[in-house]
């Protein structure tokens, strides 16, 4: 047997070696106009092509440090390097003023080129080296060379400061590492005995994380699908090497549950909640401790000095290892630092990070950036599925009010006005032309964004951009939010395709005409799968849930996962005897609805005088659910009755939910597919029936008319995909508040005649 000591090795890039130990100062988000990645490929391509011949461009270097039986090795790539003159290049293009850029995001620059200044001397014995930083301005295409000589034994003094000061962190997270995967492979299930059901589903979801895979999964209510799906992705995170597991929910109250699932897992280890790093990511609202303050250190205190007391924090809650709202803000809080932005720290050190849909999917998503930028294995899983397909249109859509334009003019610097005046009057040729075509019309379908109104909002948006550049330090007031919205709307305009509709409502006036004045041109993402397909892909297993994913091609086609998605349905586990259906056959359609109301409302009254208790009846607007609960007021006034409210806050949603006591009795009023209409888990006497007023069915509109149209092209199912689907999304999720364990029993009442339009497609008629 050896008696030779165990070498430690670890592996850092460049950037985040310099990011993780050299980054320093006040945290600074305010504005600052930045290239495109586009711009910033080109700017470094057209420097490099501006150098002689014994210039090399994009070197790869690499190199160790050695401390003890521990080695680091370092490794990036160095913009360039002229072995002639000796010089090292690296390149950082910029947009706007060069003395605008921050000093500490300077440092951050010399100390990545410091570090490339070391590996290239040790790589080929070089005894001093020029360090050039250039900074390249995009617009101007002028390059801000600064220029430092340094030699060999400075730099590596200032690359084994780096790496010491790293180091311990790496062998920190590596000690977690190993020690996380032994937990998880020896984890029992936290809840045994498993419900009915939950085997299988846990199970399925095992195999889709070891074998990555994406798996679609229907389970039924009640059979705890989020402990059933978060411990097979933990047991499987050693075996395949996973780095992180995203639970990704759509509401607060799946981040709630989720939490209480894996509180539950470490609750079980020896070393508690060190055992497993957990990371609540919430929005910056509910996070933000100074909401009249801006992100920058002259103005909110906990961004002043930030990333000078970052480290100590950042070691703190990976150390508590449970880092949800209330621990983070502690955390941070002890530190002098903000809660929020500590949270996208630790999202790089979590072992699981549970937060909204958007921090995965959107456009910006942060997850999914930090995922591509550092390779990581990642298993994703999707809560309550269903509502992605909804959530990612509205990511991927946007709208301009031409009423936002006209309010902002008057105040716009005069360099702005003009460019404002012409996309203006864009918008006045466009509803000129429009009403040509279509006199008295308030709402219509264009083909594509149209061109001449698109290029005066590009020119605009290039205006302010300047503008911004050249006045970074002026209060903007509105002109900024105005700016990020025609950005992003410009930005969706550049990839229209049939993946969206183009549309231009124009608000009606008294007389039955259209007002010129009140103009919104919207783009409405219909199919999301071009934007959400890269990053199913980024996943190494990505695990969407939900009790209703019926049929799974609606949400493989819309959702743009793979071909190969494996499907697991999960039967319910409830028996038939559990749950009794009446049907009552009444119109529910909005002109018959003054009709059928006292028929509806005597329903509901004499199946409450059978059964007392607790019920939930939903309707498909507030308009209904008013109408309705006025009628049953008047005709049966001491039958206890609460109803949602069109704005409630958190406190009100749970007072609503507290009136369904297990001795209560009374309706409970609400929408269809509002907060509702899901997620809610009212179990035993806490809710014995349900009355569904409606199907549920979106209305025939002319805006439903037009996705029926996309979806026919697209998928040959129009209808389906427009009415039929969604609509009985909503309702099984409504009859699902019911029965949510194996002895509730219950009765759902579907009051509806059209039934037969779930299964007589509308034609899809054009508008
Ligand atoms: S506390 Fe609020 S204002 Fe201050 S940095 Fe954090 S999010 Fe920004």
């Amino acid at each position: 047997m050896s008696d030779a000591p165990t070498v430690e090795s670890y592996n850092v890039a460049v950037r985040n070696l310099c990011e993780f130990a050299a980054k320093l100062g006040d945290l600074d988000l305010r504005f600052t106009p930045s290239p495109s990645a586009q711009q910033g490929r080109e700017g470094h391509q057209l420097v490099a092509s501006r150098r002689g011949p014994s210039h090399e461009a994009e070197v790869r270097l690499s190199g160790s440090y050695v401390s003890g039986d521990q080695t680091l090795t370092v490794s990036g790539r160095a913009d360039g390097f002229d072995a002639q003159r000796n010089v090292l290049e690296e390149v950082k293009t910029f947009r706007g003023a060069v003395e605008a850029i921050a000093p500490n995001h300077r440092d951050l620059h010399w100390a990545q080129l410091k570090v490339y200044g070391w590996l290239m001397c040790n790589t080929r014995s070089l005894e001093h080296i020029t360090l050039q930083l250039v900074y390249f301005d995009v617009q101007q295409q002028t390059e801000h060379p600064l220029e430092l000589v340094c030699s060999a034994t400075e730099l590596q003094a200032f690359f084994s400061a780096l790496c010491q000061r790293y180091l311990g962190w790496a062998q920190m997270e590596s000690t977690h590492r190993s020690q996380r995967d032994g937990v998880l492979q020896t984890m029992a299930f936290p809840q045994a005995p498993f419900r009915p059901g939950q085997h299988d589903l846990a199970s399925g979801v095992y195999r889709a994380c070891v074998q990555s895979r994406p798996l679609l999964v229907q389970a039924p209510t009640g059979i705890g699908k989020t402990i059933g799906t978060v411990f097979p992705a933990l047991r499987a995170m050693p075996e395949r090497g996973v780095d992180k597991i995203f639970f990704l929910t759509a509401k607060t109250p799946g981040r709630a549950v989720a939490l209480e699932a894996l509180q539950m897992v470490v609750a079980g280890q020896e070393q508690g909640s060190a055992a497993l790093r957990v990371l609540e990511l919430v929005a910056r609202d509910k996070a933000c401790e100074h909401p009249d303050k801006a992100c920058h250190g002259q103005s909110c205190p906990l961004a002043q000095g930030f990333y000078d007391r970052l480290g100590a924090a950042r070691l703190a809650a990976a150390q508590s290892g449970w880092m949800d709202q209330a621990s983070l803000r502690e955390v941070a809080l002890a530190h002098g630092i903000c809660p929020y932005y500590l949270g996208h720290e630790m999202a790089r050190w979590a072992d699981v990070v549970v937060g909204d849909y958007n921090y995965y999917f959107d456009r910006s998503a942060m997850l999914y950036a930090l995922t591509a930028a550092n390779n990581w294995r990642v298993s994703v899983l999707v809560d309550e599925a269903h509502n992605l397909y909804s959530r990612a249109c509205s990511m991927y859509s946007a709208e301009l009010a031409q009423v936002d334009a006209l309010a902002l003019q008057p105040g716009l610097p005069s360099l702005l006005r003009s460019r404002m005046n012409e996309w203006l009057n864009q918008w006045l040729l466009l509803v000129q032309s429009t009403q040509r075509k279509m006199p008295n019309a308030t709402w219509c379908l264009l083909d594509e964004v149209p061109e001449a109104w698109l290029r005066a909002l590009q020119r605009f948006n290039s205006a302010v951009s300047e503008y911004l550049n050249e006045h970074p330090t002026d209060a903007h007031g509105s002109l900024l939010p105005f700016y990020f919205k025609t950005l992003a709307f410009a930005n969706l305009a550049e990839e229209f395709g049939d993946h969206s509709l183009c549309e231009l409502e124009l608000a009606g006036t008294v007389d039955g005409g259209a007002d010129s004045e009140q103009v919104t041109l919207r783009l409405r993402n219909v199919v999301p799968a071009p934007f959400v397909k890269p990053r199913m892909e980024a996943a190494d297993s990505m695990v969407l849930f939900s009790a209703t994913l019926n049929p799974p091609d609606y949400y493989i086609n819309l959702l743009g996962l793979a071909d190969d998605t494996q499907l697991l349905d999960i039967p319910s586990s409830f028996t038939a005897e559990q749950l009794a259906v009446s049907i009552v056959r009444i119109s529910t359609r909005r002109d018959d609805r003054r009709v059928s109301l006292d028929v509806l409302v005597q329903a509901m009254a004499e199946q409450f005088e059978r059964q007392a208790g607790n019920y939930l009846a939903f309707f498909s607007s507030f308009e209904y659910l008013e109408l309705a609960l006025e009628r049953l007021r008047h005709l049966h006034p001491s039958l206890p009755v609460w109803a949602q409210q069109r704005q409630m806050n958190e406190p009100s949603r749970h007072a609503f939910l507290r009136k369904f006591d297990a001795a209560g009795q009374g309706i409970g009023f609400a929408v269809l597919g509002g907060v509702f209409g899901e997620g809610v888990d009212l179990p035993g006497k806490r809710l014995v029936g349900a009355f569904i007023a409606t199907l549920g069915l979106p209305q025939f509109d002319a805006v439903n008319q037009a996705i029926c149209e996309r979806m026919q092209e697209r998928f040959g199912r129009g209808h389906d995909y427009t009415y039929v689907f969604p609509g009985i999304q909503k309702v099984v999720q409504a009859a699902g508040r019911v029965i949510r364990t194996p002895t509730d029993t219950g009765t759902v009442f579907l009051k509806e005649e059209r039934d037969g339009e779930l299964r007589q497609p509308r034609v899809c008629a054009s508008v």
